[in-house]
């Protein structure tokens, strides 16, 4: 029989979201502060941790592992690990969340290593108000990242964007337009107070529902029950059938009851739940039986026993989560 994780209210586990650094080439405004301190080499999984425990979790089931941080293409060594997960037997796809940056020059290698899907991160088309929200990013890098990304082979190249008032809603329907043009699918998200980032999320906070409203004044949306395996609800245009628009929306549309999945810190830290504390410290076990896997595994599966039901984010709270999303792995 195949192995299979559960948790305790029956949900099955076959989903691994695998942070492959904490540190990231952008500063972007709803996920880290200005001043950020990483964490110590010795405290961040090697390689071979990270394979190893990609290896373990497709070993009790996992199907699907996303690559994420921090931004993954800036960890040396990526296309080596992506390889080596790509490669497990069991595994239906690895895929990836990146900001970009560096797809120009990688997006072709990754889609050789075995990456099938990439996300890409894109908040504005506007390059001052692109450098304002990522403080340092640079949007004609990213746009020519996306370009090589459609141009790889990847299986689905789809758009993440976080929407917040006064900084990007009014760029939705230009979003969507760049979505269209690109035939590629985007994905509209709602803030989450993870971390104490220097501002009141909640001056800020957008809903999907008014992210929805406003793409619905120039653009005929149809319903879909359509599941990519993640959190997005989706919607189709009309008139434009290769783009569909997805909804994240953590705080207005609760969606744990269909989760399938838990995260890995880079320091190994197996997150239960993005929007709980519930964590188990799989690095110190990693090391202290290098040969053995089974009192990794066995400590898996007990605390996935006690995975939480849900979150508790709701649209008027501020920090509720202490740790940024750069350390949860997005
Ligand atoms: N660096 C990569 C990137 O930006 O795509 C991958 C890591 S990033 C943490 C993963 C996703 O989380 C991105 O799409 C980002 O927009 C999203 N994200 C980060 N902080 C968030 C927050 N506080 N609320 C909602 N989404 C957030
Ligand atoms: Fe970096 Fe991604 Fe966080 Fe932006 S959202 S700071 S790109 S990890």
């Amino acid at each position: 029989m195949n192995a299979v994780l559960q948790d305790g209210f029956g949900r099955q586990i076959d989903y691994l979201r695998l942070s492959v650094t904490d540190r990231c080439d952008f500063r972007c405004v709803y996920c880290m502060a200005k001043n950020m301190t990483f964490l110590p080499r010795q405290q961040v999984l090697t390689l071979e941790e990270l394979q190893r425990l990609a290896r373990l979790f497709v070993g009790q089931g996992v199907r699907k592992i996303r690559l994420t941080g921090g931004e993954p293409l800036i960890r040396p060594g990526i296309l080596g690990l992506c390889r080596d997960i790509a490669a497990l037997p069991g595994l239906r796809e690895l895929v990836m969340t990146s900001n970009g940056s560096q797809l120009g020059r990688l997006a072709g290698p990754l889609a050789e290593a075995g990456v099938k899907r990439m996300n890409i991160s894109l908040d504005s088309l506007d390059a001052q108000k692109f450098r304002a929200i990522t403080r340092n990013g640079d949007l004609e890098h990213v746009l020519g990242g996306i370009e090589a990304a459609r141009n790889a082979g990847f299986e689905r190249v789809k758009l993440n964007c976080v929407v917040m008032k006064g900084r990007n809603f009014d760029e939705v329907p230009a979003l969507v337009q760049y979505a269209i043009d690109q035939r590629i699918d985007i994905s509209f998200i709602e803030e989450m107070p993870l971390g104490d980032v220097g501002r009141s999320r909640g001056e800020a906070f957008c809903s999907s529902e008014e992210v929805r409203a406003l793409i619905a004044k120039s653009h005929p949306l149809l319903d879909s029950t359509e599941n990519s395996g993640g959190p997005a609800r989706y919607v189709r245009l009309e008139q434009h059938p290769e783009t569909r628009i997805g909804f994240i929306s953590p705080n207005s549309h609760n969606f744990c009851g269909s989760c399938n999945r838990v995260r890995m810190t880079v320091e190994g830290k197996l997150l239960l739940c993005l929007g709980q504390d519930d964590a188990l410290d799989l690095r110190q076990l990693l090391r202290r039986y290098p040969l053995d896997d089974q009192p990794v595994i066995s400590a898996v599966q007990k605390a996935l026993r006690g995975k939480p039901l849900r979150h508790d984010f709701t649209p008027d709270t501020e920090v509720q989560i202490v740790r940024f999303m750069n350390m949860s792995g997005g």
